[in-house]
């Protein structure tokens, strides 16, 4: 089959990943110039199989005054004259209740351990580097009673087959003695224990996404990359795509794959699909790294910026990630947001790079990450007869990529996928 995949980001190239090993001849469509310059390019990192739980949550809801009333608050919003901002708070506020939150952690458990096992048969086959490490990740609370209620949900996540073990303040800098230094680490000095996942990996997405597009491009592939092509508009006629219109004139195919990001409602919205999926803005900073870092990933839980140490060519460096911000579509950083995430960094670890260079050496990066009101996607097949989504993935895309994708590769040829695609198909 001709297969058209619309957006180059983790999503689209792990979906052409696993289109291309079922044999079909498989298009690439991205309007920027590389693969993965958008939300895929500078995330946190983190593989992180065993923290799926849903931002819509039932304590989320009182949180929000309090976080929207702080200038450095990790969640920000910013309201616009957009029906779609609105309808989607609005199905947000009304996903936060328990049974709503542990019916999608529960499916997004069985979609995240898919995707860790595809990942380690992929690691195991395949020699492209990206920074791969199963380092552990360990998640900080800096007040008790965080901290007692984090511990008492460790055997139910045990429940749900996630492997954590809880360690008192000693316990955490006696992991990590150089990084949480007494006197000196800013989160060493307010911790009150944290959850340790032995498990969970991290990887640099970016380099992951151009590693694919380099064994994609391998002689012999039936994959082509449409590179600087803005789609336009899809063509569908008597319930069939049939066309994408782009800046490089038209593409037709068999079968086309919305893998668009946040950018995937708008383009399906004129043949009469409704996506509830709006951007949430995020920011990080890649730092070189100058002395003690954590070997595992940290995240601090009371300010929602998580730390990943990756390997790269160039050396060592931290990736510092956090902040939601719903904003709208704007992709144009706020400096004020990476000032803050500065501080963050420099508070939580001093010593870890230098703090005194300008801001522009730290790479500074934005994204929108692609979030659905549930915190699930939407996968698989549409009304639209030959179109096929992978979009919504949130804050989750780089953890749950190479599952989502190889779901939508077996809906497309019709095979019983090894996970239910139950609560992920697309509602009208
Ligand atoms: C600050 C931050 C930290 C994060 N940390 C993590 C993390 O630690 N772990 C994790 O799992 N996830 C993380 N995420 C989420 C993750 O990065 C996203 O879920 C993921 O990158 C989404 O991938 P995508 O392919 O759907 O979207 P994108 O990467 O945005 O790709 C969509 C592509 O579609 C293209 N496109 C859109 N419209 C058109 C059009 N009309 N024509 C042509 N091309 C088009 C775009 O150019 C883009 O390349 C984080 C996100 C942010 C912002």
């Amino acid at each position: 089959m001709r297969i058209a995949v619309l957006g180059a980001g983790v999503i689209g190239m792990s979906t052409a990943w696993w289109l291309a090993r079922d044999g079909h001849d498989v298009v690439v469509v991205d309007r920027n110039d590389g693969v993965a310059l958008e939300t895929s390019y500078a995330n946190g990192a983190q593989l992180s199989y065993s923290y799926v739980a849903p931002l819509a949550g039932p304590g989320v809801l009182p949180k929000i005054p309090p976080w929207l009333l702080r200038r450095d608050s990790p969640l920000r919003f910013y309201p616009q004259l957009d029906p779609d901002q609105w309808r989607w708070l609005l199905r947000f506020v009304l996903a936060c209740n328990r049974r709503t939150s542990e019916h999608t952690t529960r499916r997004l458990l069985a979609l995240s351990f898919y995707s860790r096992r595809l990942m380690q048969a992929f690691v195991a086959q395949e020699t492209i580097e990206f920074g791969h490490a199963r380092n552990g990740k360990l998640v900080v609370h800096s007040d008790a009673d965080g901290f007692a209620q984090a511990r008492d949900l460790v055997a139910y996540q045990r429940s749900l087959g996630c492997e954590q073990e809880a360690l008192d303040r000693d316990a955490c800098v006696a992991l990590e003695p150089d990084a949480f230094a007494r006197g000196v680490s800013g989160l060493g000095a307010r911790l009150a224990g944290g959850i340790l996942t032995q498990s969970e990996e991290v990887g640099d997405c970016y380099r992951f996404c151009v590693g694919l597009e380099r064994l994609l491009s391998r002689d012999g592939s039936k994959v082509r990359f449409a590179l600087g092509t803005q789609v336009q508009r899809l063509v569908a006629e008597r319930n069939r795509a049939v066309a994408v219109e782009t800046s490089s004139g038209p593409i037709d195919a068999d079968a086309f794959v919305v893998a668009a990001g946040s950018a995937s409602g708008r383009l399906v919205k004129p043949i009469g699909l409704d996506l509830p999926v709006y951007p949430l803005k995020g920011y990080s900073l890649t730092l070189p790294v100058t002395g003690p870092v954590p070997s595992v990933s940290v995240t601090d839980f009371k300010r929602k910026v998580v730390y990943a140490p990756l390997e790269g060519e160039g050396g060592r460096s931290l990736r510092v990630a956090g902040m939601a911000d719903i904003a709208g579509w704007s992709q144009a950083p706020d400096p004020s947001r990476l000032r803050q995430l500065v501080a963050e960094a420099r508070a939580a670890f001093p010593d870890a790079a230098d703090y005194s260079v300008p801001l522009e050496r730290m790479a500074p990066w934005c994204g929108l990450r692609p979030a659905t009101p549930l915190g699930s996607p939407i996968l698989g097949a549409t009304p639209v007869a030959n179109l096929f989504l992978n979009v919504g993935h949130g804050a989750l895309g780089w953890t749950l990529a190479l599952a989502s994708a190889r779901i939508v590769a077996d809906a497309i040829a019709r095979r019983t996928p090894e996970i239910p695609l139950t609560g992920f198909e697309y509602r009208a």
